[in-house]
């Protein structure tokens, strides 16, 4: 199981780069480890997730309002929010193979691993007993059940409590006591655990000492939160509201192995929504809700999300969760919705002596309001995608074996919405072909390719996920139709030319995606 996805996540690298998705930054010179640079079809599938997110946050709730803030703030920012002081991770060497490790995700992966355990026991217990089978007795009465929970709870009170007590310590000795190996090489050498802050650092200006340090942002909620009131009076806002960007983090990230899923320069999509005291948790409810709902309606599969509850809850939050996807290295975080109670806002009164508050006509008082964020990562999103969609299919035909690659993006999201071909170079055809592709590019992304057998043109089209390929051929010139070859089911119909936007509108808009979404 582990190979086959570890093959997938393999397979989505390197078709992402030759399908010019994503490249590693500065390849000519080896690379920038955990950093990487969109390709043609990669910025266009970026730029329709953050149309779709854009639009289904911004146009269609009335009381949320888009904000572009820079990604340079004042360095007191950082002292506010807590993160020069706290945002930190846990790091561990391992002293034989000399890699690093976030000692908190060692010991999670060591918790997965018993929890796997776990689901091939009762597996097995389903699969002897049949019909019959009663997982909850199951899990109360088998042995190796048993006394495999009986560690994991032990790992997991023990992991809680280290985390909350911010006990580096306590964190090596449960690697030490559960023989936890370093995964890579199975090495158990361990330095101590150290903490280590994700924030990078730079000057400004010719002078470089402490007091021009600024940070590049490591979130974007920050220039929401010192906005929160230009926002409020400029768009005449009312509590309950809130205010979304898109926008690039920074993290000088400890183990970044994971291609886009764990980046040092990173995108995220995050919004902030700013409510009464003691409303929190019907807004954290809604945000919840739609997001997932936001997430399910792309089609990939509802199977593919789940909702994972905060062992250790950050300084600043009353509640939190994750909506994971299960990526080709298991299930993951895709997005965090926090409540964060009023901390920041209430920082920043404290740090930059202004009163950042609401006057509630209602209540007939002032207050800073409470906060409900859902915080996503665009970069974790196009991963999702390109792993739910990346297929291998059987396509022989008459006895000829071929197989094809196929990425089933959802239509709205793909980078080219419709490809034109001529069947041949020659007899007037691409001259008709050119005059369909130049009615077309005025409303979608199309491409016009003439290169090859109409057989491969289809492939190429398919690795990307385009939805349509159109041929012009000699019937063309007599009738003016074309066929119309769609994607995931490869049905090719004859149709008018002048019907081809309608057909490709139909599939292929943002609107209905949205509309689903309503
Ligand atoms: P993790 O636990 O995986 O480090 P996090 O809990 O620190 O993530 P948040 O601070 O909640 O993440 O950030 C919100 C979202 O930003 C995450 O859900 C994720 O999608 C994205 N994100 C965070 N760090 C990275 C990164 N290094 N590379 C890519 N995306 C990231």
């Amino acid at each position: 199981m582990a190979n086959v996805q570890d093959d997938l996540l393999k397979k989505i690298i390197a078709h992402a780069k030759e399908y010019g998705f994503i490249f590693q930054s500065s390849e000519i010179y080896d690379g920038l480890s955990a950093v990487y640079d969109y390709g043609p079809n990669g910025v266009e599938l970026k730029n329709n997730i953050k149309e779709y997110w854009w639009k289904s946050m911004v146009y269609m709730h009335e009381n949320i309002v888009g904000l572009d803030a820079a990604i340079f703030m004042h360095p007191t920012v950082w002292k506010a929010s807590g993160h020069v002081d706290a945002f930190n991770d846990p790091l561990i060497d391992n002293k034989d193979s000399k890699k690093r490790y976030r000692a908190d995700q060692l010991i999670e992966d060591f918790m997965a691993k018993l929890n796997a355990k776990i689901e091939k026991e009762i597996a097995k217990g389903r699969k002897k007993f049949g019909e019959s089978f009663d997982e909850q007795k199951f899990r109360e009465t088998n042995p190796n059940v048993l006394r495999i929970q009986k560690k994991l709870d032990q790992v997991h009170s023990r992991y809680v409590q280290a985390m909350n007590n911010n006990d580096l310590k306590e964190l090596r000795q449960i690697i030490i006591d559960y023989g936890i190996a370093d995964p890579e090489t199975g090495s158990k050498n361990w330095t101590e655990v150290r903490q280590f802050n994700l924030m990078f650092e730079t000057q400004f200006g010719s002078v470089a000492d402490e007091a021009s340090k600024v940070y590049l942002r490591p979130e974007t909620a920050q220039g929401i939160f010192v906005n929160f009131l230009n926002v409020m009076k400029t768009a005449r806002m009312k509590v309950p509201f809130g205010i979304a960007q898109i926008g690039k983090a920074f993290r000088n990230e400890i183990v970044a192995r994971q291609f886009i899923f764990r980046m040092r320069e990173f995108e995220q999509m995050e919004m902030q929504f700013f409510v009464r005291p003691g409303t929190e948790m019907e807004w954290f409810e809604y945000w919840k809700n739609y997001r997932l709902k936001w997430h399910k309606n792309l089609g990939l599969g509802d199977e593919l999300y789940r909702i994972h509850e905060h062992d250790k809850l950050a300084h600043y939050a009353n509640a939190a969760v994750d909506i994971e996807f299960r990526f080709p290295m298991g299930f993951k975080e895709l997005e965090g919705i926090h409540s964060r109670t009023n901390y920041d806002l209430s920082r920043h009164e404290q740090f930059s002596g202004k009163k950042l508050q609401y006057f509630d006509p209602e209540l007939n008082k002032s207050y800073v309001p409470y906060v409900v964020e859902t915080s996503i990562g665009l970069d974790r999103t196009v991963l999702a995608i390109l792993s739910a969609s990346y297929m291998e299919e059987d396509v022989s035909d008459k006895g000829q074996t071929e197989k094809r690659v196929v990425l089933k993006i959802p239509p709205a999201l793909a980078p080219v919405k419709a490809a034109v071909f001529p069947l041949v170079r020659k007899d007037g055809l691409p001259e008709v072909a050119r005059k369909v592709f130049n009615m077309l590019r005025f409303k979608f992304n199309v491409a016009y390719e003439e290169k090859d057998s109409i057989g491969r043109r289809y492939r190429r089209q398919d690795a990307i996920g385009t939805p349509y390929c159109i041929t012009i051929d000699h019937q063309t010139l007599q009738d003016d139709t074309v066929t119309i070859r769609e994607r995931d089911s490869m049905e090719q119909i004859r149709v008018k030319i002048n019907q081809l936007p309608q057909i490709i509108e139909q599939r292929v808009n943002m609107s209905s995606l949205l509309e689903k979404l309503a």
